[in-house]
């Protein structure tokens, strides 16, 4: 077994939660906010329908509405996160849309008066891998001199083939290119991936995981694929009916996915769980929770841990 920080409590893979623990000496939570951004892949610069599994709507918490100022969804949704989780501290998190898809003076204003809530100690900002330059990454360098930040990019495969059926309108090359260009400045950056795509078989999948172990990231996201209510993935899926996780089949999936990984990357996330009333398919009999626990037990019943099968190239 290789030496991971920080997987603690039954966690066989290092686990962003007790990251921002070792970070800041107490629980720290996220705390969306939506800054009323669109998407070039909505307003017609690069497509109008959007990816084909897109509904913002599905991941929005009840706090976070762009009718409210940033300070009001920030006091709104910290009370209800301290209430939930007891935590004091909190990353504000960028997080629907495109978040750096705006003139750069606002964006400067919307993050810098999410910073300034005194429970505020880092900056989270997703984005796509399009849609950063080198006047984003100065900001976001600046800012993180006195905060954390974390710039999250929906890389979602590492297959052109992959990312054209999920109409990103990007292509593999330009996610490698952000990255060599973002990694000038030494910041804290996720993947986000989504997995069980119908154009990759899953032996691709884990192929794919090596070759995230060689890009500079600190931080993965991973999305198992969901079918989300009044999307275009929605209407294929009535049509096409194709295979999406079963709950066991993710479960073994992803313990031996992170195996593959190297074992300094920490996981924001391995499952994703939309809300009942948006999701359509995979229904899985268990919840997040329960899907968490049971992923322990079976990296611990099989004595799996990150970076078992992880090599250097
Ligand atoms: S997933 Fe992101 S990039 Fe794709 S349409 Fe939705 S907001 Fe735009």
């Amino acid at each position: 077994m290789t030496l991971l920080p920080y997987a603690r409590r039954g966690f066989h893979y290092n686990n962003y939660k007790y990251y921002l623990e070792d970070r800041f000496g107490e629980r720290v939570q996220r705390v969306s906010i939506e800054g009323g951004f669109t998407c070039p892949n909505r307003d017609g610069t690069l497509g109008k329908g959007g990816c084909i599994y897109c509904n913002s709507d599905s991941f929005s918490p009840p706090y976070s509405d762009s009718k409210f100022p940033i300070h009001e969804q920030l006091t709104e949704g910290i009370r209800f996160l301290h209430g939930r989780f007891r935590a004091n501290k909190f990353i504000a998190y960028f997080q629907n849309y495109t978040n750096t898809y705006a003139p750069l003076n606002k964006l400067e204003k919307m993050y810098r008066e999410a910073l300034e809530h005194p429970q505020v100690v880092g900056l989270a900002v997703s984005t796509r891998p399009d849609c950063i330059d080198e006047n984003i990454l100065a900001l976001l360098k600046d800012i993180s001199a006195d905060y954390d930040v974390n710039l999250e990019l929906g890389l979602e495969s590492l297959r052109d083939v992959s990312l054209t059926w999920m109409n990103r309108c990007h292509s593999v090359e330009t996610s490698r290119k952000a990255l060599k260009m973002v990694s000038k400045y030494d910041l804290d950056v996720t993947a986000h991936m989504i997995l069980g795509l119908p154009t990759e078989s899953k032996e691709e999948m884990f192929e794919m995981a090596k070759e995230l172990n060689e890009l500079p990231l600190k931080f993965l996201k991973l999305h198992h694929l969901q079918v989300i209510k009044d999307t275009r993935l929605a209407l294929l899926y009535e049509k096409e009916n194709f295979p999406v996780f079963e709950y066991l089949e993710y479960l073994e999936f992803i313990a031996k996915y992170i195996t593959l990984l190297r074992p300094q990357l920490v996981l924001q996330r391995v499952i994703t769980s939309s809300p009942d009333e948006y999701l359509i398919a995979p229904k899985w009999p268990h919840t997040t929770t329960a899907f968490i626990m049971s992923l322990q037990k079976y990296m611990r019943d099989n004595n799996m841990y990150q970076g078992d099968e992880f090599s250097n190239p």
